[in-house]
């Protein structure tokens, strides 16, 4: 059966029925009411949008307030507001105009913007509905006009109903309507470590769709902390962990540079030069484009013992991945490390793994925050957990397990 753990497995709708109810008093005077009733024992969160009619092109986010107050912004004319419900796990999925990437988050915002995880485009939430929604809206306007077009007598009443309830609930795919919408799981599940926002993108690096922050960080810090217990633990060789951890820190910091490659344009020229970067090795060419390429300074703040310790790790990675960990003389030459000869075993201690373990994640963090001061970060969703929790939320990070 398929579990919330699979990836790209359909994720049903919140359920719930949108009302119509149509009232033609005694003197013959047609009024209409639109509503939203849910009884769903799993989450449930409304939106509202602003579509056109009859078109039912969406053309604005609205902020519900609380009873008796208004709407913000006021509906425009020719516009009517739609409500739409949630998955039933209570978030939302969206697809970014621009890349028409899929990813879903715990929040539809009425305040701009919404980022998408994958290409980093802001835009407002409604720019991101999907064709789903776009399908719902269309129906939700057509129901509307089937209501006011009734045919009532005076004093009497009718309601006309959207019933997701019954759709949801029935678990049946086929032949089902055109207008439900439901999510689709991705495959890395995330609380942002900034503003606590869920995410749940394709892949293993995004932005936050709700601030913007990039999850490299918290990935990685993932990654380093089941390497550190498998140091502890003895269930993982130094030599492992020392290869493991910079092959992570690696990737993430080449994902890094490729959206700086897709989001800053430059010459043909530094394009392919950014291509051929690598960052397992202190010697390359690479920290030094990086930084003049972006101002992005991976060594900011790192003491010239500790270059000389990565220098002599990254290079045994090398050995660990190539030579089976036999020193040679590449290893001699470039590690700094006298330790060793030529046709050694290197013997990897626990104290460097750590020690590695320990230095890259300030690599990264640097890697991290020249970034974001090129991309700077929505400061809304920060305050807005605050708010509503009162606190920072706690830091999780989790994603698929690899079954075997
Ligand atoms: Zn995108
Ligand atoms: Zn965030």
């Amino acid at each position: 059966m398929a579990t919330y753990n699979d990836d790209f497995t359909e994720i049903a709708h919140c359920g719930g029925q949108a009302t119509f109810a149509v009232r033609c008093d005694e003197d013959g005077q047609m009024s209409i009411a639109a509503g939203f009733r849910g009884s769903s024992p799993t989450p449930m969160a409304m939106i509202t949008v602003y579509a056109t009619v009859p078109q039912g092109f969406p053309v604005s986010d609205v902020r519900m307030g609380g009873i008796g107050q208004a709407f913000e912004p006021p509906c425009p004319e020719g516009c009517m507001a739609v409500f739409l419900g949630s998955d039933s796990h209570g978030n939302w999925g969206h697809q970014c105009p621009r890349c028409h990437g899929y990813f879903r988050n715990g929040n539809h915002p009425a305040i701009y913007p919404l980022t998408c995880p994958y290409c980093g485009l802001k835009s407002h939430a409604f720019h991101f509905l999907t064709k789903a929604h776009a399908r719902y809206i269309k129906h939700y306007i057509s129901t509307y006009y089937e209501a006011i077009d009734a045919d009532l007598k005076p004093g009497t009443e009718k309601e006309f109903i959207i019933d997701m309830d019954a759709i949801a609930k029935s678990g049946e795919r086929e032949n089902r309507p055109e207008f439900y919408y439901a999510s689709e799981s991705q495959q890395t599940r995330f609380n942002c470590q900034r503003c606590g926002e869920f995410n749940d993108i394709r892949g293993l690096y995004g932005y936050c769709a709700s601030c913007g922050c990039r999850n490299n960080i918290a990935g990685l810090n993932e990654i380093f902390a089941q390497l550190r217990k498998g140091v502890v633990d003895k269930t993982t060789s130094p030599e492992s962990v020392v290869s493991r951890a910079v092959s992570a820190f690696d990737a993430s910091c080449r994902d890094m540079i490729n959206q700086l490659k897709s989001r800053i344009p430059m010459k043909p020229a530094r394009l392919k030069r950014l291509d051929r970067l690598i960052f397992h090795d202190v010697e390359s060419t690479t920290i030094a484009e990086v930084k003049a390429a972006f101002e992005v300074d991976l060594l900011r703040g790192i003491d010239s013992q500790t270059v000389a310790f990565l220098r002599m790790m990254l290079e045994r990675r090398h050995v660990y991945e190539h030579n089976a960990g036999v020193a040679d003389e590449r290893y001699v030459e470039r590690s700094g490390d006298d330790s060793w000869r030529v046709g050694d075993l290197i013997r990897e201690t626990e104290q460097n793994a750590h020690r590695l373990l320990s230095t890259l994640p300030i690599m990264a963090q640097n890697v991290h925050d020249d970034f974001h001061e090129i991309f700077p970060l929505t400061e809304w969703p920060v305050r807005y957990f605050e708010e509503r929790t009162g606190r920072r939320k706690q830091k999780v990070w989790f994603r698929k397990e690899q079954s075997a």
